[in-house]
């Protein structure tokens, strides 16, 4: 079982993916927890090729490559091999971040994400959490915890709202895999409705 979380930055998608985690883990259920950028070792390294230093050096034409290169390599390294051994994967962020930023953000790039996709992953989530998030409460989470090391997008309130626009209509483009959860709410709760979805399409 491939199972992928979304979101703005400050969307609380992380901590659910890690709660998910923690609660199948406790039902002895073997588990991966894993993250885009990153999740093997050469993706990690493009997530800092990408992320650290100076945030104009690559084009949007060459970090939509950058990014596809480390998934390519996570699923062959990382996600490809354990759902082969028959352990849940959870991915935080998977493809749909791709087409979300660099096919929204920076330039329409996704005719080109979408064929990149096809031609070098292929594989989707067999399902996704969007992390539905205010905003403007989504940003301030973000900066609150923002690093010096990593690149830390400030997209402004206009640009957050677009995001979230745009990641509500992804889950109408892909209605039989995205499940949209509310994530305004305390920890606990949101992680209680992940958990059920995840059992009712388990059962
Ligand atoms: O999810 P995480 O906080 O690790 O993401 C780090 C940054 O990478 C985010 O601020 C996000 O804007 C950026 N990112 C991106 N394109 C992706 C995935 C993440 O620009 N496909």
């Amino acid at each position: 079982l491939f199972v992928s979380f979304e979101g703005i930055d400050g969307s609380g998608k992380s901590t659910q993916a890690r709660l998910l985690a923690e609660t199948l883990r406790a039902r002895d259920r073997d588990v991966v927890l894993t993250r885009e950028p990153g999740g093997s070792p050469g993706a990690e390294e493009i997530r800092a090729l990408v992320l650290q230093g100076d945030p104009d050096r690559w084009s949007a034409q060459t970090e939509l490559l950058l990014f596809t290169a480390a998934r390519r390599d996570h699923l062959e390294r990382t996600i490809r091999p354990a759902l082969a051994a028959g352990r849940i994967v959870i991915c935080d962020r998977f493809a749909d971040s791709t087409r979300m930023y660099q096919g929204l953000s920076r330039g329409d790039l996704r005719p080109a994400v979408d064929q990149l996709h096809d031609l070098m992953i292929g594989t989707e989530p067999d399902l996704t959490f969007l992390i539905d998030m205010d905003p403007g409460q989504g940003l301030a989470r973000a900066k609150s915890r923002a690093t010096a090391e990593e690149r830390f997008e400030d997209f402004g309130l206009d640009l957050q709202t677009r995001m979230r626009a745009g990641f509500l209509a992804l889950a109408r483009e892909f209605p039989d895999r995205i499940r949209v959860i509310d994530g305004n709410r305390a920890k606990a709760a949101v992680a209680a409705d992940v958990l059920a979805v995840l059992e009712a399409e388990l059962s």
